[in-house]
């Protein structure tokens, strides 16, 4: 099968390289992009042998154009809607991007027909309203790689919708889960970026430790399966060995459970239909002891509210809390803001941007783009 991947240089892209390699000529890499990290997508090209290929900047592109005269590049927005595109009709487009510069090639992906393997939530999030007509309109898969979500498709397998009384989406805590809010004021930027259990990209570790990736993580929820927000819950879950539940009307709740490794959900992704053997460190349920689960209290972790009430709100809400928190989170990153200050910014931008009119991609670019500026000028 053709494979495009979108941000193969990342975290995830790497890890889906990995279930390639482990798929021994089962995929063919035909695209990848990469945004600004040059030396790991000159050895992915070495690799891989892409016959189309986008990077971030014009300058980048004329230097690869040189070196590799076999390939076609592109390069910005273009190039990732090419790469998104291109190739064969069946090939899949693994979008491992991060932030809301997934949604347009996951859009355009869908619109030519091909099935997409979706670790870019922020897509979701602020384009769930359009994307999930779109897969129906041109027949088209859309297979979760966010842990919770993969597993909680893989519970609903062959389940009837009205048969479901909650899903349940387990949260790690994050690198700040022991402390109290008063001890956040003075925490720092290598603080915040040691999760306990995941090794993830730099925007959802932070994500993960303000607790926002849980918040976004309900709003995909809510489109990739169809529930209303009442039936979406979280559990605070240190273990990260459950990845999530699903409970039906008759009680019986269903929970999927593994070692915590990326790469189970990419490889089932990537496979779907089918399940094929994954040489991961196996669970042992003998030696394991015991798992705990915790209420995750709102008033600890207000950004589970604020993205809850965006979801509930629908339309542009969820963009702007999206576009806020993006924002925020790369002024935290360079030093230029407290960890609390992220959550500030969102709820400031929440309450004052409120873009009506009916949801377009322009539309959502327009708004994403308005806020983020409008959040970086005020904190650089
Ligand atoms: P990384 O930061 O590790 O990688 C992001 C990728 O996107 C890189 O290839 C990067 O290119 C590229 N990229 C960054 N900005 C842009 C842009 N503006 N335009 C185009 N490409 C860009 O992120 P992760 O792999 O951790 O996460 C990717 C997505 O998957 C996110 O949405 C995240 O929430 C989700 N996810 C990640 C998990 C994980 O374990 N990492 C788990 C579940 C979901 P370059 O490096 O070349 O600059
Ligand atoms: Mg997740």
């Amino acid at each position: 099968m053709n494979l495009a991947i979108l941000g193969a240089t990342g975290s995830i892209g790497l890890q889906t390289l990995d279930i390639v390699r482990a798929s021994e000529g089962r995929f063919s890499v035909v695209t990848v992009t990469a945004h600004t990290s040059v030396d790991k997508l000159r050895a992915i090209i070495d690799e891989f042998h892409p016959s189309y290929v986008a990077v971030g900047l014009e300058s980048a592109m004329r230097d690869l154009q040189r070196d590799y005269p076999d390939v076609t590049f592109g390069h910005g927005s273009d190039g990732l809607v090419t790469a998104a595109t291109a190739g064969p009709t069946d090939t899949l487009v693994v979008n491992a991007i991060v932030g809301s510069a997934g949604l347009e090639p996951t859009i355009h992906a869908i619109k030519a027909g091909r099935n997409v393997a979706l670790a870019n939530k922020e897509t979701l999030v602020i384009g769930g309203e359009l994307i999930m007509p779109l897969l129906a309109e041109h027949h088209v898969r859309l297979l979760p790689i966010d842990s919770e979500h993969s597993a909680i498709m893989q519970l609903l397998d062959g389940a009837k919708h009205d048969t479901v009384r909650r899903i349940v989406i387990t949260a790690s805590g994050g690198s700040f889960r022991d402390k109290k809010r008063s001890e956040l004021t003075t925490v720092t930027v290598g603080d915040a970026l040691a999760h306990p259990n995941w090794t993830m990209g730099a925007k959802i570790t932070i994500d993960s430790a303000t607790m926002m990736n849980k918040g976004l993580e309900i709003i995909e929820a809510h489109h990739l399966f169809d529930l209303p927000y009442d039936q979406i819950d979280t559990v605070l879950h240190r273990e990260s060995i459950v990845h999530s539940l699903v409970e039906f009307t008759d009680t019986a709740l269903l929970a999927h459970l593994g070692e915590p490794d990326m790469r189970v959900p990419i490889s089932y992704a990537l496979h779907y239909p089918e399940r094929v053997p994954f040489d991961g460190t196996r669970l042992q349920l003998e030696t394991l002891g015991a798992l705990h689960f915790e209420p995750l209290d709102e008033a600890r972790y207000p950004m589970l509210r604020y993205a809850r009430e965006a979801g509930v709100k629908g339309g542009y809400a969820p963009t702007v809390l999206n576009a806020a928190n993006e924002a925020a989170v790369q002024l935290f990153l360079s030093g230029k803001i407290t960890f609390l200050q992220i959550e500030e910014i969102v709820l400031q931008c929440v309450t004052t941007f409120q873009p009506e009119g009916p949801l377009t991609l322009p539309g959502i670019l327009e708004v994403d783009n308005e806020v983020k500026d409008y959040v970086l000028k005020a904190y650089s």
